[in-house]
């Protein structure tokens, strides 16, 4: 048996999206810009899907726009307003101090060009509070970039009311939705939000593409320079296989996120009760505002290296925090910002389900992660320490 538990760096592709990009390959083998009929069927195979993801995510098509993925449409909408703002003499850029590298590394190089960026907290829960943004906010703030949930410890943030705030202050609000899209319901329009990002790979699509979502009447600014495609904001051929994967898995992601969401939700509480019982354990972000599939815990006097590669001997794939993070030493950002101490931060474990596993491997999960923290505990002079009362307990 062999548990896969790490949805939330990647995700195994859809049947449904493998087999529309097979197609594609075989079948609209053209570029979309050849005027020719091979080309222009490609362009017809295109639209459809445009249409198709715009419409799963609430926009018009003449919103959407095709990037390399994730990271390229956080850079793009971050960017792309801050531009825009600086024309107008605004140069403040508020975001969260939990956002993904995607995000903080834009805002860290804009801060060296010149802008001033406020990271709001997110408390022990992991979740900013509006009231935050509300002091924040500021004339010349040109841009809010919140993330819509995080991807380490899955809580969810109050988007709606944080557009709200934008829409009321006049500032363009962005949010990275990369580990929402396709797990929760999101409706841009309805929801007031002006740009969005979101990534096939991480709802059973392919890698290497995504869409930045922008809402009409918001300026957007080309990263790079080149051909006319996108309407001139994302030059280079378009990844038309790629595209009608991500179409057929966010339309698969949709159509089940009901009954997938409650099932997924069962085992992931399954997880927090089961692993909640190992002594000296803390589960991180809320318990019950954040993804369905999500959990996130702390064991003390754990390494978190040295439990992923015991767990996955033992058949399990997980992850400690971010895959970005993950072979450096840095304690996560998440975890610092959550208020734990550094010792405690590099021992933590996320388990992200999908519907794909069982009650079966819940249990088998918890059962193996309480015999690997407690041979780890017993090889420790930490835990020693901390059992013997030489050291203070902190969880
Ligand atoms: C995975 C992820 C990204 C990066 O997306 P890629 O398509 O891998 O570039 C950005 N933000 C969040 C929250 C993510 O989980």
């Amino acid at each position: 048996m062999y548990i896969y538990a790490d949805n939330a760096a990647t995700t195994k592709i859809h049947p449904a999206a493998l087999e529309a990009m097979t197609k594609c390959m075989e079948e609209a083998y053209g570029n979309p810009s050849s005027l020719h009929s091979v080309g222009q069927k490609a362009a017809e195979v295109m639209q459809k899907a445009r249409e198709e993801i715009a419409g799963l995510i609430g926009a018009d098509f003449r919103e959407i726009y095709f990037t390399s993925g994730g990271t390229e449409a956080d850079n793009q909408a971050i960017r792309s307003a801050a531009d825009f703002g600086a024309r107008k003499g605004k140069k403040h850029i508020i975001s969260s101090a939990i956002e993904h590298h995607a995000v903080l590394h834009t805002l860290e190089r804009l801060e060296k060009e010149g802008f001033e960026i406020t990271l709001l907290p997110v408390g022990e829960k992991g979740i900013v509070n509006p009231e935050d943004l509300r002091q924040a906010i500021r004339e010349d703030t040109a841009l809010v970039t919140i993330m819509y949930a995080n991807n380490e410890i899955g809580t969810m943030q109050p988007v709606d009311e944080i557009a709200a705030i934008c829409r009321e202050k006049k500032a363009i609000f962005h949010t990275d939705a990369v580990q929402a899209v396709g797990h929760v319901p999101i409706h841009v329009h309805e929801q007031n939000i002006d740009m969005l990002s979101l990534s096939a790979h991480k709802f059973h699509g392919p890698r290497g593409i995504g869409v930045l979502y922008v809402r009409k009447g918001v300026p957007l600014f080309n990263l790079m320079e080149g051909g006319a495609q996108e309407r001139g904001r994302r030059p280079g051929t378009e990844n038309l296989p790629a595209i009608v994967g991500m179409a057929a898995a966010l339309r698969e992601a949709v159509a089940h996120m009901n009954a997938s969401g409650k099932k997924v939700s069962v085992l992931r509480d399954m997880l927090i009760e089961g692993l909640s019982k190992i002594p000296h354990a803390r589960l991180n972000g809320d318990a019950r505002k954040r993804l369905p599939g999500n959990v996130n815990f702390c064991f003390e006097g754990i390494e978190g290296e040295s439990l992923l590669l015991l767990l996955d001997h033992r058949g399990i794939a997980a992850s400690s925090g971010s895959a970005c993070t993950s072979g450096s030493l840095d304690p996560s950002h998440v975890l610092l910002a959550l208020g734990l101490p550094h010792e405690v931060a590099h021992g933590s474990l996320r388990l992200s389900l999908s519907e794909e596993n069982t009650e079966e491997e819940m249990k088998h999960i918890i059962d193996s992660v309480r015999e690997v923290v407690e041979y780890l505990r017993n090889m420790s002079p930490v835990w020693e320490d901390l059992e013997k009362g030489e050291k203070e307990h902190v969880i």
